[in-house]
């Protein structure tokens, strides 16, 4: 059977059932920039902590950082950005726009989509030119010299420029990494497909330092630590894989970069980063900032500048492959149902608990069990419409477990207890659970469109 995910399908339930909107809709919106609603909202939190949790809670050698996201200049002129983050860019003096040079043969020409930029006769690119990606603004209220700042375009740098003070702090010593999640800033010259490409995402990055020889042991470690992490929470290994970077891909400071790539629709694609980075960032800053940003071993006397292992994921992205993964339709009694198979962990509501009808005291019982629920795990109640139409609601949203509480609840307490993925029912005594349903979140899982592939 092949897969029956689209881009467009995507969008449109992001849309419909209020995961993910395009921002500023009533005033016509702004290119590639999107809010994220309430089941959005659940989704990427849920990703985000299970990035928190493999980083800090499953391992004792990484340290959690929340930096802020301007910073002083310098920090981007050490780091480089100032001077290279940039990317080719031509502009179509024809149809005015504007394209990343080396997109071309990606891109629909701004007169005939169907083209690329340069293909028709009407096209009149300008040579390419290097475009900085970083935004910039100003601090305080006069726009002169030295009042300008940028929005961070990774959060990488927010963790070299701290390494000093984790590592007094937190008296640590290599190996150990330094983690964090937050919000970064592209001026994409052309953003798309969703929250694939935006100008405004979320990163999880971690550095993780080591003795210089150690580099390539750790980097194979990361490798896989990183694979493995997407194929727990219910990516598709055969949708997965790691590659290596050819050596004219290769930043000139990195001995050696793997992205993981997901088979996206639109093909496969990065997801996240691995790269050893040398002892290139703390150099560079020690330099600049004239500071010391080494290791000194208190017992041998032996002191180093240790290299840095770098996993860096995007947020957004990551929560997109997820969606795009779990996406599914079949036909049942004649009719397309349409669900995400989302990894229970991942789901952004983890039960619904529904009334059969709304009489008989089965609202007032459900809404006590539901209250009851909703101490332990993320749980929504509703009561609204057919239960057929409700269950297709929560197909869409991802909950894995319906409760319903019917006539025979109120005689034995009872309530059925259904399985989003195999539609199977068992009835449950209320007793039980809140236990079967934590059972059910702690065991493995893997998505059952494995077996259909
Ligand atoms: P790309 O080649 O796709 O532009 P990159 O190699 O520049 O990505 P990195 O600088 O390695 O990306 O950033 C690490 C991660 O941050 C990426 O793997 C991706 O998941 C995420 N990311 C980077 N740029 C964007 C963006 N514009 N929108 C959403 N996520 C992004």
């Amino acid at each position: 059977m092949s897969d029956v995910v689209t881009m467009e399908k995507i969008v449109s339930l992001c849309k419909r059932r209020g995961f993910i909107f395009p921002s500023s809709e009533i005033y016509g919106g702004v290119g590639s920039t999107y809010d994220y609603g309430h089941y959005g909202v659940l989704l990427k939190t849920n990703v985000k902590s299970e990035w928190w949790r493999a980083m800090l809670q499953d391992r004792d050698d990484v340290v959690a950082l929340d930096s802020a996201i301007i910073q002083n200049p310098k920090v981007w002129e050490a780091s480089g950005h100032l001077a290279g983050f940039t990317d080719p860019l031509v502009d179509c003096r024809f149809c005015k726009k504007r394209f990343r040079a080396d997109h071309l043969d990606q891109l629909p020409c701004g007169q005939k989509p169907s083209k690329h930029p340069g293909e028709t006769s009407d096209c009149d690119l300008t040579d390419a030119r290097d475009f900085n990606l970083m935004f910039e603004t100003t601090v305080g209220p006069v726009k002169d010299e030295g009042a300008t700042v940028y929005l961070r375009p990774e959060t990488a740098q927010g963790i070299f420029i701290n390494f000093k003070n984790v590592l007094q702090f937190s008296r640590r010593k290599p190996p150990f990494g330094i983690a964090q999640i937050g919000k970064s800033f592209r001026n994409e010259i052309t953003p798309g497909n969703f929250v694939f490409r935006t100008r405004e995402f979320e990163q999880m990055e971690m550095e993780f330092f080591v003795p210089p020889d150690d580099a390539p042991r750790w980097f194979a470690h990361w490798l896989a630590e990183r694979e493995r992490w997407y194929v727990e929470l219910g990516i598709r290994p055969d949708h997965l894989r790691l590659r290596a970077h050819e050596q004219d891909e290769l930043s000139h400071y990195s001995s050696a970069t793997s992205d993981v790539e997901y088979l996206f629709p639109i093909g496969w694609s990065e997801l996240e980063g691995i790269a050893d980075r040398g002892d290139f960032d703390l150099s560079r800053h020690a330099e600049h900032a004239k500071e010391k940003l080494e290791y000194v071993d208190t017992a041998t006397r032996e002191r180093y500048v240790p290299h840095v292992i770098e996993p860096a994921a995007g947020a957004d992205r990551a929560t997109l492959a997820f969606l795009v993964d779990a996406y599914d339709e079949e036909q049942v009694e004649g009719e397309t149902r349409t669900l995400l198979r989302l990894h229970p962990k991942l789901a952004p509501v983890k039960v619904a608990v529904m009334p059969l009808v709304k009489k008989d005291g089965q609202p007032e019982l459900a809404r006590e069990l539901y209250a009851d629920l909703r101490r332990r795990m993320q749980a929504e109640y509703d009561e609204g419409g057919s239960i057929g139409k409700r269950y297709r609601r929560q197909d869409e949203i991802g909950t894995p477990w319906g409760v319903t509480v019917d006539h025979q609840t109120l005689e034995d307490r009872t309530v059925t207890l259904r399985d989003r993925d195999t539609l199977e029912q068992v009835r449950i005594a209320i007793d039980e659970l809140g236990d079967e349903l934590e059972r059910r979140l702690r065991a493995d899982w893997r998505s059952p469109k494995l077996a259909v592939a």
